[in-house]
């Protein structure tokens, strides 16, 4: 490993869990690692009375029932249950910059995700709860087209024989469900998440901005274990684990366009580094009245959002350009993937064992780009009014930059007669990653090889880079094991709760651990309640002392 350029890796501290990545995916972990009732293991009545007692046991007065002592109620203990935990962002030295930046940029009102998919391991309704305890539930946007009535088995069978076999229904959820189908909106959901961030005391000095260069993992003369070197741009760090949670990659810049050679009148809508979609050329040119063309390539969501945002700024018109058919879907997944608790399709890819046929799915169940019905029709409706011109299964074929009138000349396959120049394009073509190109991970990469497969490490059931490599992912790249929905809210608390308990394991062995006269780990009640050892009811139970 090259020297550090400003810490000296001998003497800093070491900690128990390094996250990198500060999203919702990051959030999820550091959050889960300081919580001690891991929600998604609880029935519905146990995980109540577990809420119950979590919020409110030290604040309420209690009477014990065998003793008839009253236990007054005191303020609420601050959270110090946990590992020591470091976060590193390239983005910023807040959790979820760069998600807030994304949505600031695109001024997106409402996620595209249901109520049930958020950070917080504590309870699976907290973000519901959250809207209606601070009286916002009139910011919750009802995803269209999901929730409809319950379809009978035969009804199912016959709809299916109708569709060729498929076993993908129009409606696939419960009207009993209905309340989860909503959306929160983006301002509740960032301050939703700023509470999850100070009841796990997430706050102050646990993140440094860096971005993280390079990761290996070995053994110093004298260690008694192998470590953690991570190095960043401004500092290096040493770990007893750590859990990589970078998000989707980087933006795909489509042929015939050369990534890196692009003037600032072409940019991708994700593009981190650019703060306001419109550029101030865009605008300047706008307010002197002049005539403006807008080229957004891309059939997603981003791009309806990307064409809208322009309209209402003053663009003249947007040509919208899609390779595929417009596609549309309440989420990214498709919806017989998505559910509260379990469903039928992530249990057929969690019974597969080939990483393969699991990619295949995962390719299926998502689908390419695809945007909801309330950004459709609004598309629709600029449409008709001429503001955006639509073509489907068009790509573009050659193009070309002129520096004179600083404008762009496009030629499409098939043909678009008489498209005008353009003043900016814009890329809504998603993002990619690849494990093995990822310079950060190329020490590990050539001394504890593991295979990848379209670019996603083919991680073990942990989510661990090898049995013997703590090195933890979540979001995109943990997809392999955790299906189509890892990338988004979807996969943040379902990979949380797998690494947090890998994670106690591999410190177990490294940290000071209770044991027995016999050398036996000790468990408190909450501990042994959730690993199943002794009387569950006894983790039920409120402390006399
Ligand atoms: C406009 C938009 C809207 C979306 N809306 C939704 C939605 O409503 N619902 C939904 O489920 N999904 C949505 N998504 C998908 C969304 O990307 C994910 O749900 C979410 O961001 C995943 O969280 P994450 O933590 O994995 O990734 P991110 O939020 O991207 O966070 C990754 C973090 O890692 C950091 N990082 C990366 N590389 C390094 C490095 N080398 N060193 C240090 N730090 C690094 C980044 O700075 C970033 O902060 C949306 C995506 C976009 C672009």
């Amino acid at each position: 490993m090259s020297s550090s350029p400003s810490t000296n890796a001998d003497t800093a501290e070491i900690f128990d869990v390094i996250i990198v990545g500060a999203g919702p995916c990051g959030l999820a972990i550091a959050a889960r690692l300081r919580e001690r009732r891991p929600s998604a293991l609880f029935t519905d009545e146990e995980h109540a009375r577990y809420s119950w007692m979590s919020r409110h046991a030290n604040k309420a007065a209690i009477k014990i029932k065998r003793t008839g002592q009253v236990k007054t109620g005191s303020d609420c203990q601050p959270c110090q249950y946990g590992p020591s935990i470091l976060v590193l962002d390239e983005h910023g030295n807040d959790f979820l910059a760069k998600w807030k930046s994304f949505f600031r940029k695109l001024e997106i009102k409402n996620l595209r995700s249901p109520m049930f998919f958020h950070p917080d391991p504590s309870d699976r309704d907290a973000l519901l709860a959250f809207c209606h305890e601070a009286g916002r539930s009139h910011e919750m946007e009802e995803i269209v087209g999901c929730v409809g009535k319950e379809v009978s088995k035969h009804k199912k069978k016959r709809r299916m024989n109708q569709r060729g076999g498929s076993t993908k229904s129009a409606v696939e959820v419960d009207e009993r469900d209905r309340k989860d189908y909503f959306t929160p909106s983006s301002s509740c959901f960032e301050d939703f998440c700023e509470a999850c961030i100070s009841k796990y005391r997430l706050g102050d000095g646990l993140i440094q901005q860096g971005t993280v260069r390079e990761i290996e993992y070995t053994m110093a003369p004298g260690d008694e274990r192998p470590l953690f070197h991570i190095r960043t741009n401004t500092a290096q760090y040493l770990a007893r684990t750590v859990v990589l949670a970078l998000g989707p990659g980087e933006p795909i810049i489509p042929s015939p366009f050369v990534p890196g050679q692009l003037p600032a009148s072409a940019t991708h809508v994700t593009d981190a580094t650019l703060p306001k979609l419109l550029s101030k050329d865009l605008l300047s040119k706008i307010r002197c009245g002049k005539p403006t063309n807008v080229l957004i390539i891309g059939g997603g969501l981003t791009s309806a959002q990307a064409a809208d945002l322009c309209i209402r700024r003053g663009v003249g018109k947007v040509y919208l350009l899609m390779r595929g058919h417009l596609k549309v879907k309440p989420f990214d997944v498709d919806l017989c993937w998505m559910s509260k608790f379990r469903n039928q399709q992530q249990s057929v890819f969690y019974t597969s064992d080939d990483f393969a046929e699991r990619f295949e799915m995962i390719k299926e169940a998502r689908g390419g780009g695809s945007m909801t019905s309330r950004a459709s029709k609004l598309l629709k409706q600029y449409v008709q009014d001429s503001k955006v011109i639509m073509h489907t299964h068009t790509t573009v074929k050659t193009q070309c930059f002129e520096e004179s009138s600083q404008c762009w000349t496009i030629a499409t396959e098939p043909p678009v007669a008489d498209l005008p120049q353009f003043d900016h394009i814009f890329f809504a073509t998603g993002t990619k990653t690849d494990v093995e190109s990822m310079p950060m991970l190329q020490p590990l990469l050539a001394n504890h090889p593991i295979k990848s497969i379209a670019g996603l490490p083919t991680l073990n059931e942990d989510l661990a880079w090898a049995e013997d490599v703590p090195l933890f992912f979540t979001g995109k790249l943990a997809m392999l094991q955790l299906g189509p929905g890892a990338g988004n809210l979807e996969g943040a608390r379902i990979a949380a709760e797998r690494v947090s308990w890998a994670i106690e394991d591999v410190l177990k062995n490294s940290t000071d651990v209770k044991v027995d006269g016999e050398g036996q780990r000790l468990w408190d009640s909450d501990e042994g309640y959730v690993s199943g050892i002794g009387s569950k009811f006894a983790g039920l139970s409120v402390d006399s002392e």
